[in-house]
């Protein structure tokens, strides 16, 4: 479905599995972030038809975390398409889960701070908790926040995987509960939309999560 006009959401809307929503920035390079399960792709490749946009035309993958339902994809895209993830969870990654499946070798490596891609200024806030290097994509010209597992609408990521850490997850939203956010764009479930849902979902969070944390 279309956000707005350069922002589209393929929903993941199918409880028998587990898998994670993707967005795809449509710039003068076409980003697709959070790719998910490789045998879930599916529904990105429908929504992507229907775009007339075939795989090779995804410029870049930019992924938010290193666990499988928003990864495993990755590694299925070639160049000409470029993949991006988080540096520390790269090596978080690669050290811990290889064994379970396939960590793709990133083209590069997301750190903390402005990120350029064509026409299209992100940037990128280390925001660990739910995994240790977690990434959250901000693109400040539209007031988006693609949060990956850190903040879902009504709820938060686990703290309980490998690497999780409650108090850093608390710091990481705090921060990103500073940002001015317009759409709220999560790993999970709906989206948000409009600064005075997204700013009430944050306190929420506050008020009742942190207690958890
Ligand atoms: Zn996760």
């Amino acid at each position: 479905m279309k956000v707005f006009e350069g922002l589209r959401a393929f929903i993941w809307r199918d409880n028998r599995a587990n898998n994670c929503n993707a967005y795809l920035i449509e710039g003068s390079k076409r980003i697709l972030v959070d790719p998910g399960h490789r045998d879930f792709f599916d529904h990105v490749h429908q929504g992507l038809s229907k775009l007339k946009v075939s795989r090779d035309q995804i410029d870049v993958v930019l992924v938010t975390h290193g666990h499988p339902d928003h990864l495993e994809m990755a590694s299925n895209f070639k160049a000409p398409t470029l993949v991006g993830m988080g540096e520390e969870e790269y090596h978080f990654t690669k050290e811990n889960y290889a064994f379970h499946y396939k960590v793709p070798e990133p083209d590069f490596l997301l750190r903390e701070g402005d990120l350029t891609i064509g026409d299209v200024s992100l940037r990128i806030i280390l925001t660990p908790g739910h995994s240790p290097g977690s990434v959250c994509i901000y693109w400040p010209l539209k007031k988006a926040l693609f949060t990956g597992d850190v903040v879902f609408s009504q709820g938060i990521g686990r703290t309980d995987l490998l690497g999780g850490n409650g108090s850093l997850l608390k710091e990481s939203i705090k921060r990103l509960a500073a940002l001015d956010v317009e759409y709220l764009l999560p790993g999970h479930g709906e989206m948000l939309s409009g600064r005075e849902s997204v700013k009430a979902n944050f306190k929420m969070i506050e008020d009742f999560w942190f207690n958890y944390l």
